[in-house]
């Protein structure tokens, strides 16, 4: 199925609040749908997000503090107990696997899950069917990986440049395997397709390693946990402010952006935008509890081509 979409489960740092739970976001990229820090009450959340266990292929941990991890025994225990007929990966950092193995196990149940852990080190990278996932290393209070998913690029055929050139039925296949049909090459019949990207980048205060993370992602989510007037907490800490997440953003070439992980010492999250908005001026996304924010149409896809026109 082609639908790529990001579903906010929680959105909230260290404890949830009345409006946020703790952490989980899931990602359906097509076939591959992964979900991202399971915190406490994630399972809940997925199912007032009308989300199934059933399809997940993955899951991803950046880190093992309560409100990015506490939600896995119950995932896990659900995966059990609905008879998920495929393996479920899970990556953590590798450093951690002793808290797994107690959220792995945390209490009794019958135990069917057929769960495949590939714990994440530096230079971490699996193919899935979605593209490359790989993982670097962020700056915080413990051991913490931010994640990236990289579409390879492609074409796509141009049916009027495959007729200008005579070209049709069976040839056309001939011409994508082998890159040319007797003069014809495949740029002159053919667009660049770029691949799409996806950054996942939670607790960590400003490091390279961000920047490379979100490096032309299509839709980043990243931690924004706190204001401009606590920065210099913030980076004492190891987290972001909104106004240096989208600083991030900018100099990225990140398309959307999606702010969340805020600290409930805040009672007005506009704020947030606020800061970020004058750093960045793509599209911001302030995550709210179950909302839905779809991966941007490819860039030079029609799709992209009918939405720049509706602006
Ligand atoms: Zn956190
Ligand atoms: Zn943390």
């Amino acid at each position: 199925m082609t639908m790529r979409q990001l579903t906010v489960l929680g959105t909230a740092s260290q404890v949830p609040t009345r409006h946020r739970n703790h952490n989980g976001y899931l990602l359906r990229w097509d076939d591959e749908v992964m979900l991202f820090d399971p915190g406490e009450g994630t399972q809940r959340q997925m199912l007032l997000a009308g989300l199934a266990v059933t399809p997940l292929r993955r899951i991803c941990v950046t880190h093992f503090h309560g409100d990015h991890a506490l939600g896995l025994p119950g995932i896990i225990q659900r995966i059990s107990l609905d008879k998920v007929p495929h393996p479920v990966e899970v990556h953590y950092p590798a450093g951690g696997q002793e808290f797994f193995d107690r959220l792995r196990h945390a209490t009794s149940f019958y135990d069917v899950a057929d769960l495949q852990p590939v714990p994440v080190s530096d230079g971490f990278r699996v193919e899935t069917s979605a593209g490359a996932l790989t993982a670097l290393p962020l700056r915080h209070s413990i051991e913490t990986y931010g994640y990236r998913l990289a579409e390879p690029d492609s074409h796509r055929m141009v049916p009027s440049l495959l007729a200008a050139h005579g070209i049709a039925g069976p040839a056309i296949g001939e011409l994508q395997r082998t890159g040319r049909l007797g003069r014809v090459t495949l740029e002159q019949v053919s667009a660049p397709r770029p691949g799409q990207r996806f950054a996942f980048v939670m607790d960590t205060g400003l490091c390279d390693n961000v920047f490379h993370l979100a490096e032309g992602a299509d839709l980043l989510v990243i931690e924004s946990t706190f204001l401009a007037e606590d920065a210099a907490m913030a980076a004492q800490v190891g987290h972001l402010t909104a106004g240096q997440a989208a600083s991030v953003a900018r100099q990225s070439g990140v398309r959307t952006l999606v702010l969340t992980h805020f600290s409930q010492r805040y009672a007005d999250s506009t704020r947030f935008l606020d800061e970020a908005r004058v750093e960045f001026n793509g599209d911001i996304v302030l995550a709210e509890d179950l909302l839905r924010v779809p991966v941007p149409p490819r860039l030079g896809s029609s799709d992209e081509r009918a939405s720049a026109s509706r602006r």
